[in-house]
């Protein structure tokens, strides 16, 4: 038998009153038969899954006896509804979060707090409590302030729990009370393009469509307006999976109208599989080319729309140049060879840089030109790496070239948008601390701060930083170590404690990160304590917001992020202003009255306890990005100096005229989008004698970035190997499942092979986010692909270029 929460309670309530009347006293054989009988009933609990896919999806759990039995996902309302038709869809989980209860139960779960006694990074700690870890802790961090100032403080976050009140966002409250922590900027994600698009658009804009005029595309569901579809390393089908998310709504909206698919990518994706779709495999890292090329065409054959360019951009031909400009310097003259370097950017050039072939290249061109709507976009893998910042904008010229902007069927290049409902979570307050640097260069910072200045490093606030990081509190976060660059350069950074004085992790399971904790404070899963879940940035044209209630007690000493941070406050004398008087239900009952004055169709909170998930369309948006600036640019223009869309921006010129950039190839800035060669590219790094293949981290379903690693169903359904394309396996004798040893000067790691053609020659891929395990000569035997990865930055950005790596593959012989 099962019962919901709400039953259970009364039942449980009326069985505890029982016993307190019948045998408070005299406890009898019938009390305590009633009691177990009690506990023996199968409950069903509303909860949900809030790590950093894009979604929040929400789970049944099933439990007895204070265990989970069971995880099954919202089956409520029809199976088939779609976004498209005005309706909303089950918001169903994937895999991951229906294989939450082997996370729950996982043998890497952080039972105790506990203390390093070993060698930072070593692993070995000792059990200690709650009152001493807080009290040291306290102390620690309040001497680290005295002597170093809060901008010698760095909260690292991740993404491990994103729910509204346990998340980082109580690490930010206390911390924001207390004096604040260093204010980097910027992300793991998406760095190159949020920081490269504002000088084109005027704004990234990572809130949706529904908020602000530019920068994040347009929905999903305008595909269902547009003839042809033209993504670049784009795989909504994996990186967009839940039933709440943007997949369901991208198929139904291509299905409905028969709309064509082209993708630009190295591998083969699920996304193509099976669907109208064509493949144009590319070298990585060459998009840029292939945009140029494009470009080419459009420009010779006269295919641009010249009325589009003339009003809505600025910097397209020498007419349009800003003063400042030198002649020669427009996109125009840079594509018809007419700018400084004298070359003409023909689709054969394309075709001898990416591999697509010149005579594709001109047929893809004149189709996009041909088919309107045409919707562009690109996924986010095209700009992680080295030249990043171009390949995102270079992308984006294409629909301003054409015109495709702001009107239905059609895109701004970005990824589709996204729409977020509510603005709610815990109020975090405002940061004190001004100075900050993009995140990815935080290492520079623990070793020295001072080099790190405005002209440099992109710091902000000041001219440089002015304190190197003594104090990291990693919460919900492996970025510590496993999903930052370059692990085997930054590793001995860790190691010394004469450097970062103290790190403290918040986590649910022993990371990789938290291996190198000082101390270790244990979280609760998602099930273990109650939260709201509102919808997150993979939701186009529906919103929710998910009840994720209490559905079994920690089995240990495990605490909500809520209740640890408070503890911190309570040393720090600033307890009362951190609770304002709630405790965490307290909390999550007045986020949820305070969304209901938004949305009065929400339900009283007894019923949404009862139904554990809201559903609702906001109104007034038609998803379609720049669509104001589209229909009247001078009423609505855009936030670049101009309002216009700037393809020869002048920030730009002034920064690549006063930043001091590093050596190497490709660390370049320039006013307009361009083809940017750098380093570690097979075809122009000498490097390649040695290390001939190129490699890549993807995102595959099995994790969220290391969530969900040390899950044992998702390791065996999608088990960690290396994808290569059958010319390059046969040329060293490998065979799908042999181990291989992956390898360059930064690191190397042992994992089986796959030999597929789904992935073009001289590339490797691996699903990022497996657990770095390095065994005693420091091989990685976890397969985690940031040992071959690196600390430098792209040029703009500073951000991680993680795709841009050279490596060698030979058979394992260990
Ligand atoms: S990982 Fe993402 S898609 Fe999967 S269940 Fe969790 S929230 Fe949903």
């Amino acid at each position: 038998m099962t019962v919901d929460l709400q039953r259970r309670r009364v039942f449980q309530s009326a069985v505890a009153g029982g016993a307190l009347s019948l045998g408070a006293f005299v406890p009898t054989p019938v009390s305590a038969a009633v009691a177990r009988a009690a506990a023996d009933i199968e409950v069903m609990t509303w909860s949900g899954c809030a790590v950093n896919c894009g979604s929040r999806c929400q789970l049944r759990v099933f439990s007895k006896n204070g265990r989970v039995i069971r995880i099954e996902t919202d089956a409520s309302g029809d199976a088939s509804a779609s976004t498209i038709d005005g309706g909303c869809t089950q918001i169903r989980a994937c895999q991951r979060g229906r294989s939450m209860r082997q996370r729950i139960y996982a043998p890497e779960r952080l039972k105790f707090p506990m203390k390093r006694v070993g060698r930072r990074g070593e692993g070995r700690f000792e059990r200690i409590s709650w009152e001493q870890a807080l009290d040291e802790i306290a102390a620690r961090l309040k001497d680290t302030i005295d002597r170093h100032t809060n901008e010698s403080v760095m909260i690292m976050h991740g993404s491990g729990n994103q729910a509204l009140v346990n998340s980082s966002a109580a690490t930010y409250r206390f911390f924001n009370m207390i004096g604040g922590s260093l204010a980097w900027y910027s992300d793991y994600s998406t760095a190159c393009i949020q920081n490269a698009w504002p000088y084109l658009y005027g704004r990234f804009d990572y809130g949706g469509v529904r908020s602000k005029a530019a920068g994040q595309g347009s929905y999903f569901s305008q595909v269902k307006n547009a003839k042809l579809y033209v993504t670049f390393g784009n795989n909504p089908a994996v990186t967009r999976a839940s039933g709440g998310g943007q997949s369901w709504e991208f198929f139904s909206a291509a299905r409905r109208n028969g709309t064509r698919m082209v993708f630009i990518d190295p591998s083969y994706s699920d996304t193509m599989a099976g669907r109208n779709a064509e493949w144009i495999p590319i070298r990585p890292g060459t998009d840029a080319a292939l945009c140029e090329a494009i470009a080419y065409v459009l420009i010779t054959e006269n295919l641009v729309d010249k009325a589009f360019i003339d009003r809505y951009t600025i910097g397209y031909d020498e007419d349009s140049l800003p003063a400042s400009a030198k002649p020669g310097s427009s996109y125009r003259s840079h594509i018809l060879g007419l700018g400084p370097d004298k070359t003409p950017k023909t689709p054969e050039r394309a075709a001898g840089i990416t591999n697509v072939p010149a005579e594709r290249i001109v047929r893809l061109a004149r189709d996009m030109a041909a088919a309107k709507p045409c919707f562009i976009s690109q996924g986010w893998a095209p700009q992680r790496r080295m030249n990043g910042e171009t390949q995102s904008t270079s992308i984006a010229m294409l629909p301003i070239l054409l015109g495709q902007i702001g009107l239905p069927g059609t895109n701004s290049g970005a990824r589709e948008g996204d729409s977020y409902g509510l603005d709610a979570g815990l109020p975090t307050g405002a940061n004190p601390v001004k100075v900050g640097m993009p995140v990815f260069l935080w290492p520079q910072a623990v070793v020295d701060a001072a080099s790190l200045t405005a002209e440099t490093a992109a710091v902000r606030g000041a001219p440089a930083l002015r304190h190197n990081i003594k104090f990291i509190w990693n919460t919900q976060s492996n970025t510590l170590i496993n999903q930052h660059g370059g692990i085997n350069q930054l590793r001995p950074i860790l190691e010394d404690e004469t450097k970062v004085e103290t790190i403290v992790c918040v986590d649910t399971q022993m990371t990789p990160s938290a291996m190198f904790a000082d101390y270790v404070l244990p979280d609760v899963c998602h099930q273990e304590s109650i939260d709201l879940m509102a919808d997150s940035y993979a939701v186009g044209d529906q919103n929710y917001l998910m009840l994720s209630d209490k559905a079994i007690d920690p089995e240990w000493e495990q605490k909500p992020n809520w209740e640890i941070m408070r503890g911190l406050a309570r040393r720090f004398g600033c307890e009362a202003a951190y609770t304002e008087g709630l405790d965490l239900e307290g909390w999550v009952r007045r986020l949820y009255a305070e969304a209901r004055k938004n949305l009065p169709g929400m339900p009283a909170w007894d019923e949404f306890r009862r139904t554990g998930i809201y559903k609702y369309r906001m109104e007034g948006d038609s998803g379609i990005v720049m669509e104001d600036f589209r229909r009247d640019p001078d009423k609505h223009p855009l936030e670049t100096p101009s309002g216009r869309i700037e393809i020869y921006s002048e920030r730009l010129a002034e920064i690549a005229r006063t930043w001091k950039l590093p050596e190497g190839r490709g660390q370049e800035i320039h006013p307009i989008p361009r083809y940017v060669p750098t380093d570690e590219m097979v075809q122009v790094d000498p490097k390649a004698k040695q290390y001939p293949l190129e490699a890549f981290g993807y995102h595959g379903p099995g994790r969220t970035h290391s969530t969900y690693h040390n899950v044992p169903w998702l390791r065996e359904a999608h088990p960690d190997v290396v994808l290569m394309n059958p010319v390059d396996a046969q040329s060293r004798g490998l065979k799908t499942g042999m181990l291989v040893r992956v390898f360059n000067d930064r690191g190397a790691l042992v994992l089986p092979v796959k030999v597929t053609p789904r992935i073009i020659p001289s590339l490797v891929a691996f699903p990022q986010g497996a657990w770095y395990r390095p065994d005693e000569k420091g091989l990685d035997r976890g397969g985690c692909f940031n040992v071959l990865t690196q600390l430098k930055p792209t040029p703009l950005a500073k951000a991680n270029p993680s795709h841009t790596n050279l490596v060698q593959v030979e058979k394992f012989r260990g």
